[in-house]
C-alpha cells in the first residue's frame, strides 16, 4: 500500500473547518434568536490581485453559508489612501458591521500599517491591530490572527497540552510566525522562531516535536529536517508548475516528509480552510461582545 494512503497521518482541514463552521452557524442562529441581530462582516478588496480575488470570493461565500451578512467593497487599484481610510472610518461606525477585513496586500501607494491601525480593535477580525497584538502577547482576551488561530486549533485537536514539547516555527511575519509563537507559548510549548537569518535551519527543525512552516518557499522543508513522529503544520501556499501543470504546494516537501512525520497538513486542504473558519469565528465572537451578550468558550466550537 502507498504510505500516503495512510489517512490517519493526514490532518484534514476541510473536515475540521466544516465542523467548526457548522457550530458557528448554530451559535449565530441562537444569537439571532436572542437579539434579532445578524453579525456582519465587511470585506474590502483593493485592485485586481488574482490570488486576493480568490481569497475574498471564498470568504464571502463562507460568510453567507453560516448566515452572516456579507458587506463587500471593491475599490480600484488607484484609490487614494485617504479614500480607503474614510471607508474604514465609515465601517467602524456602522452598527451593521461587526468585523472589518481589508484584504492584503494593498497597492504600494497605500500604507497598510496606517489602514490596519484605523480599524477599531473590536472590529479587527484579522487580529492585526497593535492593540490586539499587545493583548495576545500579554495573555489577555483578544482577536487573534486567523491563520495561526487555525493552526493552534489543529494542534489542540491532536495534542491539547504542549508541556515539554518543542515547537519550531519557520517564519517571523506579523501575520503568521509571530502570533503563532504567542499561541504555542500559551499552550505551554517551548518555542523557537526561525527566519531567513537563522543558521543551520535544518538542525533546528530536526529538534521540533511540532514544526510550523510559514515561509513562502515551495517544498523547502525536506525529510532529513524532520524528527521522527513530528507534527507538521504547513502554512505555505505556493503556485508552481510541475509536469506542465500549475499546482499548489506548501513549504514542506509533503511526499518526502510523509513517512517521517506523525501528522501532516496537506496543501491544499490543510491550514487554508481553517483560516476562513477562524475569520468567521472571530466575527461571531466579536458580535457577542458588540451585541452585549456573553460569548461561548472557544472550546464549545471544537467539541
Ligand atoms: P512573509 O513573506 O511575510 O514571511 C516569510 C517569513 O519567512 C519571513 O519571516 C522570513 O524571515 C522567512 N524566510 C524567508 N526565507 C527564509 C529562508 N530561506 N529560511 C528561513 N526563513 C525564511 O510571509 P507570510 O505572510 O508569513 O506567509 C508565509 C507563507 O504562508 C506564504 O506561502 C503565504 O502564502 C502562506 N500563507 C498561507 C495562509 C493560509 O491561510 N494557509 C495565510 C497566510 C499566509
Amino acid at each position: 500500500m502507498d504510505s500516503k494512503m495512510n489517512d490517519s497521518k493526514i490532518i484534514d482541514g476541510k473536515i475540521l473547518s466544516s465542523a467548526i463552521r457548522k457550530k458557528i452557524k448554530k451559535f449565530g442562529d441562537e444569537l439571532n434568536k436572542k437579539t434579532s441581530k445578524v453579525p456582519g462582516l465587511a470585506v474590502v478588496l483593493v485592485g485586481e490581485n488574482p490570488a486576493s480575488r480568490v481569497y475574498v470570493k471564498n470568504k464571502i461565500e463562507k460568510t453567507k453559508e453560516v448566515g452572516f451578512n456579507s458587506i463587500e467593497h471593491r475599490l480600484d487599484h488607484d484609490v487614494s489612501e485617504k479614500q480607503l481610510l474614510d471607508l474604514v472610518d465609515k465601517l467602524n461606525e456602522d452598527k451593521n458591521v461587526q468585523g472589518i477585513l481589508v484584504q492584503l496586500p494593498l497597492p504600494k501607494h497605500i500604507n497598510s500599517d496606517k489602514v490596519l491601525d484605523k480599524i477599531k480593535p473590536i472590529k479587527d477580525v484579522d487580529g492585526f491591530h497593535a492593540q490586539n497584538v499587545g493583548k495576545l502577547w500579554s495573555g489577555l482576551n483578544s482577536l487573534v490572527p486567523c491563520t495561526p488561530l487555525g493552526c493552534s486549533i489543529i494542534i489542540k485537536s491532536i495534542l491539547p497540552d504542549l508541556s515539554g514539547k518543542h515547537a519550531v516555527i519557520i517564519g517571523r511575519s506579523n501575520i503568521v510566525g509571530k502570533p503563532m509563537a504567542a499561541l504555542l507559548l500559551a499552550m505551554n510549548a517551548t518555542v523557537t522562531i526561525c527566519h531567513s537569518r537563522t543558521k543551520d535551519l535544518n538542525s533546528v527543525c530536526k529538534e521540533a516535536d511540532i514544526l510550523v512552516a510559514a515561509v513562502g518557499i515551495p517544498e523547502m522543508v525536506k525529510a532529513n529536517w524532520i524528527k521522527k513522529g513530528a507534527i507538521i503544520i504547513d502554512v505555505g501556499i505556493n503556485r508552481i508548475e510541475k509536469n506542465n501543470k500549475k499546482i499548489l504546494v506548501g513549504d514542506v516537501d509533503y511526499d518526502e516528509c510523509f513517512d517521517f512525520c506523525g501528522k501532516i497538513t496537506p496543501v491544499p486542504g490543510g491550514v487554508g480552510p481553517m483560516t476562513i473558519a477562524c475569520l468567521l469565528l472571530n466575527t461571531l465572537l466579536t458580535a457577542y461582545t458588540q451585541f452585549d451578550e456573553k460569548a461561548p468558550d472557544l472550546s464549545s466550537f471544537l467539541e
